[in-house]
């Protein structure tokens, strides 16, 4: 994508992005190099090798033509420089860690965090040596009293998993540079096009790439993204380590789907927030926890630093419903599965406990949350099946 000319927009630059990694062959689809070894011409090249080189081929397991093509085009589309692929998201938060923390180190992690992103912190501390200590999300600017000489990595999420409070990133970014703490980012939610983490200070994005890149909830695969080669250097060094590699058939599919995220994302977005607007009318929902609605902690964060939501937000039900009533309303639901792991074309629910997910924040609704997302269905259909399932709930 290196090659593309400025002047196209984001989109135009994904449908052509002018990769020219196989010289003398065109075609829309990067094809798929399968490798372990990689043949080098001579025993002088492969002693040349530099690890730190990303044009050079050494090996399957680092980069295969495929693999870089994917890289490329997720680094542009992020607005970053280098990117490298993990086997899942979690595989690329993993990946940060490694790079970023070693024993005695310290790391903030937001009190809303991707469950497993916190589990992950609380085994370095437990395991490693390594102090993990959440912060509320909304802290801003006072992430400051939080940071201590050896504090390392701070993780940002934004929006929030399943609680969707939008954090104040500038200050936070602005306040870890001034202390020389890296940030790394969850970025998933926005897919890299609504939110651009770099114009914002952060130091590292993180995406899932199994959701909105995939599109097809058959794949697993994660990135990590910067804009700064010794950040780069140190995450490459770290992943090459831990042998972390993805495979070009994965990469494929993702590359296949790429072009026509950002508006699949549109579309979700554009469902999501309908039907947001329209469950905040219903009496058994007491708050709707969609960034673009101001009853979200953050959403004025969100107006000023985001250009879309996707598909995925969270409702908060009247307390006078049980876990267990909330529980038949998801299972009623016709159109929305149950599962984890969104971003594709169907719908999902899932109720959560939020008050045993968090140990540093408090949670002020009583009632029962459930995390929507909301796939590429026909709207009406959508509305129907809840409102039908509502009905119920209330009757
Ligand atoms: C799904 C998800 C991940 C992890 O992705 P996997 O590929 O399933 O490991 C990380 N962060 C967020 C916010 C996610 O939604």
């Amino acid at each position: 994508m290196t090659q593309s000319p400025p002047k196209h927009g984001l989109q135009t630059r994904i449908v052509h992005p002018h990769d020219d990694l196989t010289p003398g062959f065109e075609s829309f689809s990067v094809p798929v190099a399968r490798a372990s070894t990689v043949i080098f011409p001579d025993l002088a090249t492969m002693r040349a090798l530099d690890w730190r080189n990303d044009a050079q081929w050494r090996y399957g397991l680092h980069a295969t033509p495929t693999s870089i093509a994917l890289a490329q085009r997720l680094a542009a589309l992020e607005g970053g420089h280098h990117a490298l692929l993990q086997p899942s998201g979690l595989s690329s938060i993993s990946n940060v860690y490694f790079a970023f923390v070693k024993s005695g180190d310290d790391v903030l992690i937001p009190d809303n965090a991707y469950s497993p992103n916190r589990d992950h912190g609380d085994w370095l501390a437990r395991d490693f040596g390594v102090s993990a200590r959440y912060y509320d999300p909304m802290i801003g600017a006072r992430i400051a009293d939080l940071i201590q000489p050896n504090t390392r990595l701070i993780w940002l999420e934004a929006p929030g998993s399943v609680t969707m409070e939008v954090p104040d990133i500038p200050a936070i970014t602005a306040v870890a540079r001034a202390r020389n703490v890296v940030t790394a980012i969850d970025n998933t939610w926005s897919a890299g096009i609504a939110f651009r983490p770099f114009e914002h200070g952060v130091d590292i994005s993180v995406q899932a790439l199994t959701k909105y890149q995939s599109g097809g909830a058959d794949v697993l695969m994660g990135a990590t993204i910067t804009a700064e080669q010794t950040l780069h250097h140190k995450l490459k060094l770290a992943r090459m380590r831990m042998g972390i590699g993805v495979s070009s058939d994965d990469c494929s599919l993702i590359l296949r789907s790429l072009p026509t995220m950002q508006v699949r994302f549109q579309q979700h977005d554009r469902t999501a927030l309908a039907l947001a607007t329209w469950l905040k009318t219903r009496p058994e929902i007491a708050a709707v926890l969609h960034p673009a609605l101001p009853d979200c902690p953050g959403h004025a964060f969100y107006q000023r630093d985001f250009t879309g939501a996707g598909g995925l937000f969270s409702v908060v039900f009247d307390k006078r419903y049980s876990p267990a009533q909330i529980d038949t309303f998801c299972e009623s639901l016709e159109l929305f599965a149950i599962g984890w792991s969104w971003g594709g074309a169907a719908s999902l629910v899932m109720p959560y406990d939020i008050a045993s997910m968090r140990s540093a924040s408090d949670w002020p609704h009583g009632g029962t949350l459930v995390r929507f997302y909301m796939g590429l269905e026909e709207e009406a259909d959508l509305r129907a099946d809840i409102e039908h399932c509502l009905n119920a709930l209330a009757g």
